[in-house]
């Protein structure tokens, strides 16, 4: 029988991994929460489906891609807000959405093996410079677009190498 607290000590929530050496740092607007990865994302990507339109208040989402084991909560797991898209509710069902309880900010999407972070959130000093290892490779879901953007990534209709692309009129 498994309680349902254990995920609080389980990564990426807590961490044993004695060598972790955090390479970013990232925290939602207000500082109750915050976390930091050990390695370079597997990926970064922009989304622009209606679910992440409608839950982040915003044209797009974009978010780096990173392995459980790989990311660390240093704050605040207790004030994290967890919303399944799926089933509408709150509570973690994976995949879900991690928001902060106190400011609301969208912090990541968690996936069955995946911690998708949202990229504005991490502290890449000042003024901002983003490194290359966190530059969307691409757009998803850009058939639902609010937006257009005039860069040369492909621009998948759905999922990345699962639907066509977006093809220019
Ligand atoms: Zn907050
Ligand atoms: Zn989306």
């Amino acid at each position: 029988m498994t309680n349902v607290n254990d995920w609080m000590a389980a990564p990426p929530y807590a961490q044993r991994n004695e060598a972790f050496a955090a390479a970013y740092r990232a925290q939602c607007y207000c500082g109750a929460i915050a976390f930091e990865v050990c390695a370079e994302p597997v990926d970064a990507k922009i989304c622009h489906c209606q679910v992440c339109q409608t839950l982040h208040g915003a044209p797009f989402q974009w978010a780096a891609i990173f392995h459980k084991a790989d990311v660390r909560f240093v704050r605040g797991v207790s004030r994290l807000f967890f919303f399944s898209a799926e089933t509408g509710q709150a509570g973690r069902t994976l995949p879900c959405k991690l928001s902060c309880s106190v400011c609301r900010a969208p912090i990541a999407d968690e996936g069955r093996r995946m911690f998708l972070a949202f990229v504005p959130l991490f502290d890449f000093g000042s003024p901002r410079r983003v490194p290359a290892s966190f530059e969307p490779t691409c757009h998803i879901f850009y058939g639902a677009r609010t937006l257009d953007v005039n860069d040369s990534k492909p621009k998948y209709l759905g999922h990345k190498g699962q639907s066509p692309l977006w093809q220019p009129e």
